[in-house]
C-alpha cells in the first residue's frame, strides 16, 4: 500500500500554516468539507479541518482514510491546559485518549468506557518516539500524557478538576479522541499533537481567543518537522 499522511485540525487556523507553507495543493470537495492534497518532502498528504467536536472529526478522520488513501495520520491543534505545569504556548503529544464526555457509568462502566471499547486508547509508538526526536532537535519541551475529549469547552475549575481526577489527563479538548478511536479500528498509526490556548478554567475564552492562532501555529510547525523527518 503506498504510505500517504493525512494531517487534520479542527479549526481552518490549525491547517492554515500547513497550507501556506505548502503553495500548491489540489483541493476537492467531498461531504460537505474540503480535502487538500499536495506534496512535501517526498510525501504525499491529505490536509484538512473537520470543524469543532467529536462527530466532525470522525467523519474526517474516516474519510481521510477511506476515500483519499491515507495510511498514516498526524492531528495539529490548540487544547486546554489540565497539568498546572503546562502553559500556554507548551506542546503535548497524547500518549492516549479517552472520551470524557462518555457516560454509561450506571451500568458499573468506568467513564469513558462503552462495551468493546477502551477507555484509553493509546497512539502509535513510533510517532512518539520521531517526536521526541524532533522535540530534541528543536530544543523545545514536549510533554508526553493523556488527553481527554469531549464535546464542550471546559472552562470551569470543577469540571477541569473532575478531568483530571477521573482521567489523570493533561489536557483537553474536543477531538483527539473520537479521532483516536477512528485510526485504531482502521488499523492506522496516528499521532496527536496540541499546543496550550487556555487554562480550561473561567478565563478559558479570552484565553482562547488571544492565544488560539499562535498556538495553533507552534503546532502547526512541529507537525511539518516530523513530515520532514518522515520523508527523510
Ligand atoms: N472560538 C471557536 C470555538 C472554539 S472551541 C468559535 O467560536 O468558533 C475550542 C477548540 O479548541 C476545539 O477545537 C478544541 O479541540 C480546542 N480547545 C481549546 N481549549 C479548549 C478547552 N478549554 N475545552 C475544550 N476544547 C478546547
Amino acid at each position: 500500500m503506498a504510505f500517504k499522511l493525512a494531517i487534520m485540525g479542527a479549526m481552518p487556523e490549525e491547517i492554515e500554516p500547513l497550507l501556506k507553507r505548502l503553495g500548491e495543493y489540489k483541493t476537492t470537495q467531498y461531504a460537505k468539507n474540503t480535502y487538500y492534497e499536495a506534496t512535501y518532502s517526498g510525501i504525499d498528504l491529505v490536509i484538512a479541518y473537520s470543524k469543532i467536536g467529536k462527530v466532525f472529526s470522525t467523519l474526517t478522520a474516516t474519510t481521510m482514510i477511506e476515500k483519499f488513501g491515507a495510511t498514516k495520520l498526524l492531528f495539529s491543534g490548540v487544547a486546554g491546559a489540565v497539568n498546572p505545569e503546562l502553559k500556554v504556548g507548551d506542546l503535548i503529544a497524547a500518549s492516549s485518549l479517552s472520551q470524557h464526555d462518555l457516560d454509561i457509568t450506571a451500568f458499573g462502566h468506568p467513564y469513558g468506557y462503552v462495551p468493546e471499547g477502551q477507555q484509553f486508547v493509546p497512539t502509535d509508538k513510533d510517532l512518539l518516539l520521531l517526536a521526541h526526536e524532533v522535540a530534541r532537535e528543536m530544543e523545545l519541551p514536549l510533554k508526553e500524557g493523556i488527553i481527554a475529549t469531549g464535546d464542550q469547552f471546559v472552562c470551569t475549575v470543577e469540571r477541569k478538576d473532575w478531568i483530571a481526577e477521573t482521567f489523570d489527563a493533561d489536557a483537553l479538548e474536543m477531538e483527539g479522541g473520537s479521532v483516536a478511536v477512528v485510526c485504531d479500528a482502521l488499523d492506522i498509526p496516528f499521532f496527536i499533537l496540541r499546543a496550550i490556548s487556555d487554562a480550561a478554567d473561567m478565563d478559558a475564552s479570552f484565553s482562547f481567543d488571544e492565544f488560539m492562532v499562535s498556538s495553533a501555529q507552534q503546532s502547526a510547525q512541529f507537525v511539518l518537522k516530523m513530515v520532514e523527518k518522515l520523508g527523510r
